[in-house]
């Protein structure tokens, strides 16, 4: 997943000259460490004070240019006005996130909002809006073309054309929509839910590990909180469904009641904005830059998945009801909170397979290490730890190489923390620019692991997480090397941007892959072969209902945004959707919209997700199942879809990869496919 606010941030960084370890706030272009030099919210806030007041100045100087337009004096200044707000608000964003002091997190809010700010005046800056439109790029090559291109059209979807007091209108509306956003997140992040088991046996059922991480406190009483690695095997392991549904009930209301309001201020706000700049609806105004081009297209393509995931889904859900009913004769249905916990005794009865069983083969430092190995074969790069100032002392940071020479920087936050992030996800820190800016990236996550003594055992679902969220930070990196911050990183198509992620996910299910790591963490015997098999054969049940679940959340996302706001009912909206895409009803007394993180970040485009994988399956068709590692093909892959960035159109990166426009039969394939 990702994180971006409006369409004029992109992600980066800015240098100039030698920029060492000093304590002077940089500004310009840069490959020091970003956080080089800055130890409190203080230095933090001085550091991105000094890069707005340098894109204010080179704005200045874009706006001041009397001699006749051209892309150097009118672009150049331009895109640097760009890798300033890159950074600021890149960085901004991920301190707010992860930073275990309050303070800072709450430093790194106000300079969003004042990112927030330039970045809407610059949208409506009309002065720059015309020193654009009068460039001549016909001698110009191909990506500057089609950068200036998108901007001009981006400007004007911004708004840029419109009168005075609808710019100024536009412009409030954008302000205040960066600061409901924020409350929105901080009410999720913040809200702290916890559930108690009296005794240990209410944990009967759970791993052996999560049993000894959750001792008895006083009294006798377990809490535990509602955080991934609590909840999720809660969900799927708990014999004690009084405990799952809590579970359930608590983690369906995170956010809850604080963030209705705040929700339905949003959607209120979106809905004006769109109209002002010329749209019936948010949706219509959100989806106009992207691939799937109109609400309408991709109102159309969740009907499609919809309609494609029925068949599937009818008999896994009879699978799930005739498992319940042993235990529950009568049963005439499933329920939320039974349904991760029924879906693993199919796995288990039908499948011989136990989720548990592959764990003690995914030590998190291994899988670490075999992502690092496998990716570098794939992407022709190396990884080197390097010692630089971090947010926090259990982060890691890395060098990219390529040659020998470094292209790139990562940090790796991966284990839970108070206060932190709570889910998975890349943030991007800044872009590259060739010869003047390494780009950089970071991984932000929840996974097992990070204490002493403790092994870190994963689940193959965390492992697949670490994967897709790697191949965003691989993407950001190996895009980082264009002329222009603009087109540089991951700056392609929201509804684009998932696919090499998920593509890369795909390389978790190789059995030759994952025997290159994945050795059990006390005999150091590879993961066995059968035992793969049986891991894939049970993951073919439950993805149908998993499509219908994502098709849920993506229409909810559309619906909110493409209608009348007057008087919408988003409770409503997520009973009516759950009753109808899947056979699990919804639960009274549930909100699941309200810690629906996405609803923000994504607003109406939720489907992107669905919509990528479609494209993923597509572009994973190329590569030879019998040696994914083979170097010809991910070399192509990388060189045509990944290092462009966003300097061409998404469909045409993919049929560059595929040699035609990308389609349907693969991801039709996959879904239906039953391995045998
Ligand atoms: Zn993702």
């Amino acid at each position: 997943m990702k994180n971006r606010n409006s369409r004029f941030v992109v992600v980066l960084a800015v240098c100039l000259g030698a920029c060492g370890a000093s304590a002077r706030a940089q500004t310009g272009a840069t490959s020091a460490p970003f956080w080089t030099g800055i130890n409190d919210a203080a230095s933090f806030t001085r550091a991105m004070d000094a890069r707005l007041a340098h894109a204010t100045a080179t704005l200045d100087t874009l706006l001041a240019v009397k001699a006749p337009r051209t892309i150097e004096n009118t672009l150049r200044p331009y895109d640097d006005v760009l890798l300033e707000l890159d950074a600021v608000s890149s960085q901004a964003q991920l301190i707010q996130s992860v930073h275990p002091s309050e303070s800072l997190r709450q430093s790194a809010e106000k300079v969003s909002q004042k990112a927030g700010t330039f970045a809407t005046d610059l949208s409506l800056n009309r002065g720059v809006y015309e020193a654009l439109s009068s460039l001549d790029a016909t001698k110009a090559d191909n990506e500057t073309k089609y950068y200036l291109t998108r901007t001009l059209r981006d400007f004007r979807l911004a708004g840029v054309d419109k009168d005075e007091p609808a710019r100024k209108r536009i412009k409030a509306l954008r302000d205040e929509l960066v600061i409901i956003g924020q409350d929105f997140d901080r009410n999720i992040r913040t809200d702290l839910r916890t559930v108690t088991a009296k005794s240990a046996s209410e944990l009967d059922g759970l791993p052996q590990d999560f049993i000894a991480r959750h001792k008895p406190g006083a009294g006798g009483v377990i809490t535990l909180n509602i955080d991934y690695p609590d909840s999720l095997p809660v969900f799927s392991f708990a014999k004690n469904e009084d405990l799952r549904k809590r579970m359930y009930l608590e983690y369906n209301n995170r956010g809850y009641p604080k963030n209705m309001e705040t929700l339905d201020k949003m959607i209120v706000r979106r809905a004006e904005l769109a109209q002002l700049v010329g749209f019936k609806t948010w949706a219509d105004y959100i989806t106009a830059d992207k691939m799937v081009g109109t609400a309408a297209n991709a109102s159309q393509f969740i009907d499609r998945i919809v309609a494609a995931s029925g068949p599937k889904a009818d008999r896994e859900f009879d699978m799930l009801l005739k498992r319940k009913q042993q235990d529950v004769s009568g049963a005439t249905g499933v329920n939320g909170w039974e349904r991760a916990y029924y879906a693993e005794l199919v796995r288990k009865a039908n499948y011989d397979f136990d989720s548990q069983s592959v764990r003690p083969y995914f030590a998190f430092e291994r899988v670490k290490q075999g992502l690092f190995d496998v990716t570098s074969k794939l992407f022709g790069v190396t990884y080197r730890p390097v010692s630089v100032p971090t947010w926090d002392k259990s982060v890691e940071a890395y060098e990219m190489l390529e040659n020998g020479s470094v292209i790139g920087r990562f940090y790796l936050d991966m284990h839970p923390r108070k206060d932190k992030y709570n889910h998975a996800a890349e943030f991007p820190i800044r872009s590259g620019i060739t010869g003047r800016q390494v780009p950089e990236a970071s991984l932000i996550c929840n996974l097992p692991g990070g204490e002493s003594g403790d092994p870190g055992l994963m689940t193959h679902d965390d492992v697949e997480t670490f994967f897709h969220e790697f191949g965003h930070l691989v993407h950001a990196l190996v895009s980082g090397r264009h002329q222009w911050i603009g087109v540089s990183g991951i700056s392609t198509e929201q509804d684009f941007v998932e696919a090499p992620s998920q593509m890369l996910e795909e390389w978790t299910w190789d059995p030759k892959t994952l025997q290159t790591f994945a050795r059990h963490y006390q005999t150091n015997e590879p993961i066995p072969t059968a035992l793969v098999t049986r891991m894939r054969r049970a993951s073919e049940f439950g993805k149908a209902m998993t499509v219908r679940q994502q098709m849920v959340y993506a229409k909810l996302s559309l619906s909110i945004y493409d209608r009348d706001p007057k008087g919408i009912d988003t409770t409503a909206i997520v009973k009516d959707l759950v009753n109808k895409y899947t056979r699990t009803p919804y639960v009274e007394g549930t909100h699941f919209q309200t810690s629906f993180g996405h609803l923000d970040g994504y607003s109406a485009v939720y489907y992107t997700y669905m919509w990528s994988l479609v494209i993923a399956k597509d572009m994973f068709s190329q590569f030879d199942r019998g040696d994914l590692l083979a170097p010809p093909v991910a070399a192509k892959y990388r060189t045509a879809v990944l290092a462009p960035g966003g300097s061409k159109p998404a469909a045409t990166l993919v049929a560059d990869f595929v040699g035609r426009p990308f389609s349907y039969t693969a991801w039709e394939q996959w879904l239906n496919r039953e391995e045998q």
